[in-house]
């Protein structure tokens, strides 16, 4: 095999070797397609991967690099797409049985600026059917398991995304967080994740799920990559009438010049409401005083604030969330997109279609949405939600007014095991610490924060900014990981 370094994978340990001439980006792409074969067997994080068109970039990106043509320093690296984001005649099934023989015509524009610098996007990752779900147990074709524990989830929905970087299958992927799902299993799997602001990153592209919530966001080693993969996928895009009007970030230079710097003058602040809650595992409690006292350590200064209407955010986004994707997969009916059954009429494709396409948990939220929609329901529950939605996000505006960046878990549980949480609503509930952030709109990152002294199993904290403040997060995220609390998750098997 190649002298390809599998425990240490990441965009700028390959960026380095492609520059040093260790290798080739076709030595990269086969060394990587070889050790998915060999590895992934069990952990089943790939729905699929294309060999021959990874490798047939690949050699473009070896003959730019030979005639010092490169694109950006990232030419040649492989990057994971999770199977919600559109690669040109690759499938797009969102792991769901609907959407299984369908190929994207196009690149979600996160995709083609990824292209524009050269990174080739590699596989289709698993997911929770439609990105519903915190466990990767809702794929239609398989759950994913943690690299870590194989026992356990390895959280959802971006599941397969945190699995291929935890086990050095990729040297970082692509997720999509609606209420979570890069934070969460990010934080399952001992990786860092990052939510950009709503709006910083096209949705061009991604199949939406709410619209209102989604961004596609980088899953990585480490935090330096995240800023890279940021920088390459933000920006203005007028194909996106929800895309802010902004340049796009210079995350990765901010990370490089701040990195070895102290967080001091920086003030950190603790929603009580966070803090406090009840059902907080005790090995993540412990994680987060630690990442508290660390961060003390580290010069910032840490401040008290609230966050009253947090205790609305879940019910109000199975509300909000639940709505939109009732209206966004009702093109789903297999006759404009996606299987069509056998019928004897038009309502009987949709119902047949439907029935047999989607699973049950994509039912329960197109039943759930479609009722709070309805007339008679309509304002006694959109349209409540959307006025609590509009306080959960002042709440934010005035915390932000007394420190710089908050400090909260990512998830209240460690990664479970499978099938532990057969019931809906406490599968819901883990989503605490992260759904309120969908609802404001601004961006937060999940950085390894320790591990749970029980079991060894990696816990995340979550570091969240003010709207468009991805710099300064990832900044203090960097000086937090360089200090070598963090936990360095094990390399598997190769
Ligand atoms: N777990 C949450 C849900 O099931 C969040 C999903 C997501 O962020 N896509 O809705």
């Amino acid at each position: 095999m190649s002298n390809i370094d599998f425990a240490k994978l990441s965009v700028s340990a390959c960026a380095d070797a492609l520059a040093k001439k260790e290798y080739s980006a076709v030595e990269l792409v086969k060394a990587i397609a070889e050790n998915v074969r060999k590895n992934d067997g069990e952990i089943r994080a790939f729905l699929k991967f294309d060999e021959e068109s990874a490798l047939a970039a690949a050699k473009e990106s070896d003959a730019r690099r030979a005639a010092g043509k490169i694109l950006s320093p990232y030419d040649g690296i492989v990057i994971g797409v999770k199977d919600n984001i559109a690669v040109t005649g690759e499938t797009i099934s969102c792991a769901s049985k609907i959407l299984a023989p369908v190929k994207s015509p196009y690149d979600a524009t996160a995709i083609a600026k990824l292209k524009n610098q050269g990174f080739i996007p590699f596989g289709r990752l698993n997911m929770d059917e439609f990105a519903m779900g915190s466990s990767c147990e809702n794929s239609a074709f398989f759950p994913t398991k943690n690299p870590l524990d194989t026992s356990r989830v390895p959280g959802g929905s971006s599941g397969g995304s945190a699995a291929a970087v935890a086990a050095k299958f990729l040297p970082s992927a692509l997720g999509s967080d609606t209420g979570g799902s890069i934070r969460q299993p990010a934080s399952f799997c001992g990786t860092v994740g990052l939510k950009p602001t709503y709006g910083r990153v096209s949705r061009y592209g991604l199949v939406a799920f709410a619209s209102s919530l989604d961004q596609i966001g980088p899953l990585s080693p480490n935090v330096e990559d995240a800023a890279v993969i940021l920088d390459a996928i933000s920006g203005h895009d007028p194909m996106d009438c929800t895309s802010l009007d902004q340049t796009g970030t210079n995350a990765a230079a901010a990370v490089r010049a701040g990195r070895d710097a102290s967080l001091k003058g920086v003030k950190i602040g603790l929603p009580k409401e966070y803090y406090a809650a009840s059902g907080l595992d005790s090995g993540v409690a412990k994680v987060f005083d630690e990442a508290i006292e660390n961060l003390k350590k580290l010069g910032a200064e840490i401040v008290e604030v609230s966050l009253p209407h947090t205790e609305y955010a879940v019910a109000v986004y199975y509300i909000v969330a639940t709505a939109e994707a009732s209206a966004n997969l009702a093109r789903f009916d297999g006759i404009r997109y996606g299987d069509r059954k056998e019928a004897k009429d038009l309502v009987d494709t949709y119902f047949k279609s439907r029935g047999a396409g989607f699973g049950a948990e994509v039912k329960r939220r197109i039943l759930l949405g479609t009722y709070v929609l309805s007339s008679g329901y309509y304002d006694a529950y959109y349209l409540r939600a959307q006025k609590v939605r509009t306080l959960i996000k002042r709440d934010f505006e005035e915390a932000f007014t007394k420190c710089d960046l908050l400090l909260t878990p990512v998830a209240p549980n460690l990664p479970f095991h499978f099938g532990e949480k057969s019931d809906p609503l406490q599968m819901y509930l883990s989503d605490i610490f992260t759904i309120a952030l969908n609802l404001a709109g601004n961006c937060g990152v999940s950085l390894p924060g320790g591990v749970d002294p029980t079991t060894g199993l990696p816990v995340g904290i979550q570091l969240i900014a003010p709207n468009l403040g991805e710099e300064k997060l990832l900044t203090a995220a960097a000086i937090y990981e360089k200090q070598a609390f963090a936990f360095a998750p094990k390399a598997f098997g190769c």
